[in-house]
């Protein structure tokens, strides 16, 4: 407890000399907005100056979705220049609290959006669609697998239901370093250039997907072609259902 209060009055210091700035806009944030030594009331206010912050909580509450035969897929928000901006900085700075922030907005909407009476939104297994193994290594970080834990916990923290409470993230699949995202070529040659990119991580896990019902998780969906992909992969082993949501359409 009192290395802890050390610690934060610490880490409070060495900012007043560096202050942490805005993920979106560089400016620097306010002292009660990064303060460890008592907690800003909202999770925003760690990462966004209160411009951006009120940017962020004036967009819609769900940007889409689409169903099919396999599922639901929910957009969480537009491709945006500003959120197209802060999911850049959380990939590619990279930044866990910016993903888990993510997460909580993924797991707010499908909280507000799917009844846990309703048994068709019971999930057994949240699974996050990896980026290639090449990327994750060179980035440190596996960005879905963070956003998906962060669900996972935002579940257990806000519903009551079993429904929602039953569901643990899955990190099961892989995606061979063969495959490159390829934003140039077009929606044709992109659908037969992750043809075949996915497998399960460890055979032994196909067990557990067989009758389940999956909640699978991306940052964004260009095409569409990458999750049908690890759709086709997971309902091949005998998975019942998959919805899929994703923080972005580009
Ligand atoms: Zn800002």
């Amino acid at each position: 407890m009192i290395r802890r209060t050390v610690y934060n009055w610490g880490t409070d210091l060495v900012r007043l000399g560096f202050p942490p700035s805005c993920r979106s806009c560089s400016h620097h944030l306010p002292f009660e907005g990064w303060k460890n030594s008592s907690p800003p009331s909202n999770h925003y206010s760690r990462f966004l100056c209160r411009l951006c912050q009120r940017q962020f909580q004036s967009l819609p509450a769900l940007h889409r979705t689409t169903d099919d035969e396999n599922g639901r897929l929910w957009v969480r928000f537009p491709y945006s220049p500003f959120i197209r901006g802060l999911i850049h900085q959380a990939k590619f700075d990279p930044n866990r609290d910016l993903l888990r922030m993510f997460g909580v907005e993924l797991a707010d909407l499908l909280l507000k959006y799917c009844p846990a009476s309703d048994f068709q939104w019971s999930w057994r297994y949240i699974v996050p669609v990896p980026p290639s193994e090449e990327t994750s290594r060179r980035r440190l970080l596996n960005q879905t697998l963070i956003i998906s834990r962060a669900i996972e916990r935002s579940f257990l923290a806000h519903s009551p239901n079993p429904p929602f409470t039953n569901c643990s993230v899955l990190n099961c699949l892989t995606k061979s370093s063969a495959y490159k995202p390829q934003t140039t070529v077009s929606k044709e040659k992109r659908v037969n250039a992750v043809a075949g990119a996915f497998a399960l991580r460890n055979l032994k896990q196909s067990s557990c997907l067989k009758g389940a019902s999956i909640l699978l998780i991306d940052d964004v969906v260009t095409t569409g072609a990458t999750l049908k992909e690890a759709t086709k992969l997971l309902l091949s082993f005998g998975v019942r259902r998959v919805d899929r949501i994703v923080v972005a359409q580009a």
